[in-house]
């Protein structure tokens, strides 16, 4: 029996190869001489131009490979390499007898560990990019090549101790059968690289680089975070099965890779896709959504200084339209606040952030960011039909009505400047808060469509902080307080005859599907991976066996009795 190490489970799949085990260069420069100011800073711009045509080398290669998430990795190293800030810091360095190596160690070393103290987990995992861009910066000024990993032989499993960026740039994907990682959580970065490769990932095994000699035979599954070494002949054929399995599981997807859905008995069912970060409106257009039902603007603000002004915004829903021709899709206004920051927006700490100033409390408080967004909105769907608009963490009426009014005057102030407006814009909301779940018949006769956000309306129904561990047991979509509000805001849109949708992460449990198809759902929005797999999990449903479901669901008081309940349906 091989010795089994365990760590993060960060992209499904499972691989079987060999190891190739990845050391990081030696970065040592105690020996380095200081040569004098001028020529250290002629050492230092060298490297920077050096790191900043590489950077854009493998942003080429990273576009065309992976799409826009690891081009955006890449760009914010190339924005933190241009920032005054670090820049001052690096001459300063030089000027106090720092060689250039050693002044990008300290200067990169203090803005990392400011990142890194910070508390909002996505500024958090800045850290890890500001320390790729020192090693790749000392790497360059030590004269230290960079791994290659373009040309690896077949079923290599890939042990290094950080999955970076620039690592994943021309790498020899074809020939990988998996990446093992000494650092790294399933939400950081090098998580999110592997699952854009499709390539089976366990990350977080400290020393694992230690523990797997090169050329070890490895196991590998990326869904359960586990690495066999070495094997036996039992284990090789249990995973080579499994494997198997996985590739067919993979394929048979691919036939619900088209544009319509429904259940077994011919109901069509909208799914459509959130759109998270750049790269997912590719990914959507590539899953054949049929629209994107969230387009999280707030994307557009981060890693910035300053707030994206309204030519920016508006091309970029203009791009998102461009790749999903002539279909619906849903612009949601700037959330920000709750566990969403902004450190061009200058948002002020709060101790519940959940229960303070974000979403639409926070715009209809700062008007001109507000305005520029909404008059980009208003551009871009004069020349896009399928836009539409929506505000989030809608309470009441009043800032429905608010947030109306100033779109427009936001309508009327482009009109006079003689710039196309669209006749008609549907404008929605977020139902995601249990005010909002309770009013639903009210709020309907003024918007023109809903959308359920479960990822705040199940923390703020249960009183259960979505982001705290600690709770994390009793955040369920499974609670009775909670199906019962679903079931009431769907049939509130129904009786009021606007769309409804479902764009939290409730539409992508396949425990809820029954549920949500009997309470009537015809729309369902999720991340663009459990596109296809949603599809294959609606096929499976007649309305009459949902209905059933939801029945004997709702008989049960209990949510663990409900969970329960649904996970042995699933399994049947
Ligand atoms: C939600 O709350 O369900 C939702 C989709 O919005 P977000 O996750 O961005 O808060
Ligand atoms: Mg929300």
């Amino acid at each position: 029996m091989g010795i089994e190490l365990r760590g993060t489970a960060a992209s499904p799949g499972i691989g079987l190869g060999t190891a190739r085990t990845v050391r990081m260069p030696d970065l040592d420069f105690s020996a380095v001489p200081f040569r004098g100011e001028t020529a250290e800073q002629t050492r230092l711009e060298e490297a920077v131009r050096l790191f900043l045509l590489r950077t854009e080398d493998m942003a080429q290669a990273l576009g065309e490979e992976l799409g826009g998430e690891a081009v955006g990795i890449l760009t914010a190293q190339r924005m933190m390499l241009e920032d005054p800030a670090l820049r001052d810091a690096l001459r300063r360095a030089i000027q106090e007898g720092a060689c250039a190596e050693a002044a990008v160690d300290r200067a990169c070393g203090l803005f990392r560990d400011r990142f890194a103290g910070l508390e909002d987990p996505y500024l958090r995992q800045r850290a890890a990019d500001i320390e790729d861009l020192r090693r790749r910066m000392l790497a360059l000024l030590l004269g230290q090549e960079e791994t290659d990993l373009t040309a690896l032989p077949p079923d290599t499993v890939l042990v290094l101790h950080e999955l970076t960026p620039s690592m994943t740039a021309g790498l020899d994907r074809d020939h990988i059968a998996a990446l093992v990682a000494e650092t790294g959580g399933a939400a950081g970065h090098a998580a999110i690289l592997a699952r854009a490769l499709e390539v089976p990932a366990v990350l977080g095994i400290p020393g694992a680089l230690d523990h797997i000699p090169d050329g070890t035979p490895l196991a590998v599954d990326g869904g359960s975070g586990t690495v066999l070494l070495d094997p036996d002949g039992r284990q090789q054929a249990d995973f080579q099965a499994r494997r198997e399995h996985w590739m067919a599981d993979r394929a048979g997807l691919e036939a619900y890779r088209r544009e319509e859905s429904h259940t077994a008995d011919g109901r069509p069912i909208a799914v459509l896709a959130n759109l998270s970060r750049p790269a997912d409106a590719e990914a959507a257009a590539r899953a054949c959504a049929q629209g994107a039902g969230l387009f999280r603007t707030e994307f557009l603000f981060l890693d910035r200084a300053v707030p994206p002004a309204e030519e920016e915004q508006y091309r970029a829903f203009c791009q998102a339209a461009d790749q999903l021709p002539g279909r619906k899709l849903v612009l949601r206004t700037l959330d920000i606040g709750g566990d969403k920051s902004a450190s061009c927006l200058g948002l002020e700490p709060e101790a519940d952030s959940f229960l303070g100033h974000r979403g639409i409390r926070w715009c209809l408080d700062h008007p001109d960011v507000f305005r520029t967004q909404l008059r980009a909105v208003l551009r871009a769907a004069a020349e896009r039909p399928g836009l539409r608009l929506m505000f989030p963490l809608v309470d009441g009426l009043e800032e429905l009505r608010a947030a109306k009014d100033l779109l427009a005057e936001c309508r009327t102030e482009l009109e006079t400047e003689g710039i196309p407006v669209p006749r008609d814009l549907p404008v929605g909301i977020m139902v995601e808060t249990p005010a909002a779940a309770l009013t639903a018949d009210q709020l309907a006769r003024e918007a023109d469509f809903f959308s359920i956000g479960t990822n705040d309306l199940i923390q703020y129904t249960l009183a259960v902080d979505r982001g705290n561990a600690r709770v994390a047991k009793l955040y369920t979509p499974c609670h009775p307080a909670v199906l019962r509000l679903l079931r009431d805001i769907l049939s509130a849109g129904r009786a009021a005859g606007i769309p409804v949708c479902l764009c939290g992460e409730a539409a992508a449990d396949p425990r809820l599907t029954p549920l949500l198809l009997a309470f009537g759902l015809e729309e369902f929005s999720v991340s663009p991976p459990s596109i296809l797999p949603l599809r294959r999990r609606l096929a499976v449903w007649t309305m009459e066996e949902a209905r059933q479901v939801a029945r004997e669901a709702l008989e049960r008081s209990a949510a663990q009795e409900i969970a329960a309940y649904l996970e042995r349906v699933l399994r049947a």
